[in-house]
């Protein structure tokens, strides 16, 4: 065989085998069974929690089986590893990759804004990701509120893609829709709380009422937690400030509706025609608010 011929050879051997050995590693092939289905259901809920956090853990899963690194001996470097790696992912990448997707991540960390997360762990998670009309939406709520407190915002949207959903939020998934904590008030010192507590969800006002809009307890994603209420025993809504809040996210030409309880909307007098009852098979907005942008 000639020269060329045998290098040729070789290449497409030593090809063959680094493909192989690729193969292997995307699939986790080299793992125990109960590793293995472990790792694809982190990976799922990961991905379904955080959009990104999936891709991460199982891109450094797959670089540390090929040998670039030593996960084998300590699942503790493993993990931190894939934190090290999704934070930083998290935090400089995702922000800059995200508006070639048409999304601008809110306000996080600085201290400046009008408006600011119920928790940081929504940033964490890439949970709060809007399309720059909507991130607009936000600061023309947020300084129409000046004086009352931040405007506290929940659950926003993923960095890339749309039809992608924000589980459990089904309708989250185009960066065009966003949740708003309501304005509750310390029943000892009468200050103002809000949210409610770091989740921002499910202290339903006003506080401890069973589900007036749908008795039934309505489609798997409305959740009531009735076990938690308790938990908000010393809260209760603060009426002004709140219906303050709805008459503010309706104030923008492009925010098309926002999602209220009906009951919220009676106890507050509220009748714009744009206040819309999400219906019993959505999440409970008695809790919340859900703004949509055009
Ligand atoms: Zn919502």
């Amino acid at each position: 065989m000639p020269q060329s011929g045998i290098i040729d050879e070789r290449m497409k051997t030593v090809l063959a085998k680094h493909f192989l050995k690729i193969a292997r590693a995307i699939l986790l092939s080299g793992q125990r069974p109960l590793i293995r289905a472990g790792s694809f259901i982190l990976i799922v809920t990961l991905t379904l929690l955080t959009q990104v956090g999936g891709v991460v853990l199982w891109l450094v899963l797959s670089c540390l089986q090929m040998g670039w690194g030593s996960w084998r001996s300590s699942w503790q470097s493993a993990t931190l590893i894939v934190g090290g790696t999704y934070l930083i992912v998290t935090i400089w990448a995702v922000p800059a990759i995200a508006p070639v997707f048409g999304r601008v991540p809110l306000v996080c960390w600085g201290q400046q804004s009008g408006y600011a997360p119920a928790s940081r762990l929504y940033c964490l998670m890439n949970r709060h990701y809007v399309t720059p009309e909507t991130k607009t939406v936000l600061e023309q709520v947020a300084d129409s509120m000046t004086g009352v407190g931040p405007v506290i915002y929940l659950d926003a949207g993923f960095p890339f893609f749309d039809g992608f959903p924000l589980l459990p939020h089904l309708s989250h998934r185009d960066g065009r829709k966003l949740d708003l904590a309501l304005i509750y008030r310390n029943l000892e010192d009468n200050k103002q709380v809000s949210p409610a507590w770091p989740l921002g969800y499910w202290a339903f006002a006003p506080v401890d009422v069973r589900d007036r809009a749908c008795p039934d307890g309505g489609g798997v994603l409305r959740w009531s937690l009735d076990w938690l209420q308790r938990s908000f025993e010393g809260l209760e809504l603060d009426r002004v400030a709140t219906s303050g809040l709805v008459m503010s996210a309706l104030n923008p030409p492009n925010v098309r509706r926002v999602l209220i309880a009906p009951d919220l909307k009676r106890d507050l007098g509220l009748t714009d025609n744009r206040l819309r009852f999400a219906g019993c098979n959505a999440a409970r907005h008695d809790d919340h608010i859900h703004l949509e942008v055009r």
